[in-house]
């Protein structure tokens, strides 16, 4: 996973992704392009090639909105994606790290190699029409994309392909791989990618997030945790036989105490939050089961690894108090981004 993050350019917003990528690759491409002419050449036949599929573009990011399909089953999405990937020419590779929704397309060979990384998955209870105020859809699907993966997976997938013209209509040697990963929202599908080595061989790889502003960012992201908490006590009718019951809940919330305390002995860059999504039935049975989700966040994996061995220790001293028992969850993990300098620079200078 380091790898991943040490090779990653810079995370930034943009609309005009797809140009901006373009550019960035051809700066890459450099050692072959002899004059600083040729290259503002280039960036012009970029500009223009993009400008040619934006009707494509769009309508990727007008389907994937349409799809707002949810972590790990963003089955249309991927195969939406792929098409496009596939009719323009890239190989394309599927069912990548075990995951029905990972794919890797790949125009090319030899050095340099370059990604540029594709998000598509939605968020549960977020869904809406395309309009920019609050309108539930009235086709029943409820998750949607909040933060813009429709966007991100489209202008990815857009850039990928203008590259790959200019690529060829130029003769510039080099690979370049669009990586398709799912799964953002919560088990974060690059980690497993990661792990079984899809990263391995990449000089860089490109990253961005739609948002509110174009600007190359010089932050590096949080590291970050998200596990789950699961709490087992003992069933009782809560008024006729209170004492006989261990309440799991009453667990849950005395762990959040716990760590609501802590809050004042970490340091600000530390970010917890939790949601309780499982805490009992009805208010006349105790709960003999409860479950709390937490995402611990700091700008470093040392200073989120500490804080997740405190939690982990409220966690079982609130198992201790209330006479349950509990277990821990890791769902997942993740290092903050290492940044390039030099890359950042060469992508600010193109914005
Ligand atoms: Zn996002």
């Amino acid at each position: 996973m380091n790898k991943l993050y040490n090779s990653t350019i810079s995370l930034f917003q943009a609309n005009p992704l797809p140009v901006l990528a373009a550019f960035v690759m051809l700066s890459l491409f450099k050692p072959q392009l002899i004059f600083a002419q040729e290259t503002d050449l280039l960036k012009q036949k970029a500009i223009e090639q993009v400008d040619s599929i934006e009707a494509v573009i769009e309508e990727m990011a007008i389907k994937l909105w349409e799809y707002s399909e949810t972590v790990l089953q963003e089955t249309q999405s991927a195969k939406l994606l792929i098409s496009k990937l596939d009719e323009a020419g890239f190989n394309i590779e599927t069912n990548v790290a075990d995951m029905p929704t990972a794919f890797v397309a790949t125009y090319g060979s030899g050095s340099p190699v370059i990604g540029i990384l594709a998000e598509y998955d939605a968020l549960p209870g977020v869904g809406n029409q395309a309009v920019p105020e609050r309108k539930p859809r009235t086709d029943g699907i409820t998750s949607g994309h909040g933060c813009g993966h429709n966007l991100f997976g489209a202008a990815s997938v857009g850039g990928a392909i203008a590259l790959k013209v200019i690529m060829e209509k130029n003769n510039l040697k080099g690979t370049l791989k669009l990586f398709g990963t799912p799964a953002e929202e919560t088990v974060i599908g690059k980690v497993y990618m990661a792990k079984a080595g899809v990263f391995e061989g990449l000089d860089a790889v490109l990253e961005w997030h739609p948002g509110a502003a174009n600007e190359v960012r010089n932050q590096a992201g949080r590291a970050m945790n998200s596990f789950e908490v699961e709490f087992f006590g003992q069933s009782a009718h809560a008024s006729a036989d209170p004492w006989n019951g261990r309440s799991a809940l009453d667990a849950v919330e005395l762990m959040n105490y716990g760590v609501n305390l802590m809050r004042e002995h970490i340091k600000p860059t530390a970010r917890i939050h939790y949601v309780i999504p499982n805490a009992g039935e009805a208010p006349n049975i105790v709960p003999e089961y409860a479950k709390v989700w937490y995402f611990v966040r700091d700008i470093n994996r040392t200073e989120v690894k500490k804080y997740y061995e405190r939690i982990l220790k409220i966690a079982e001293a609130a198992a201790l108090a209330t006479e349950t028992t509990h277990k821990v969850h890791l769902i997942t993990g993740v290092h903050e981004y290492l940044l390039n300098r030099p890359l950042q620079e060469a992508l600010q200078k193109n914005l």
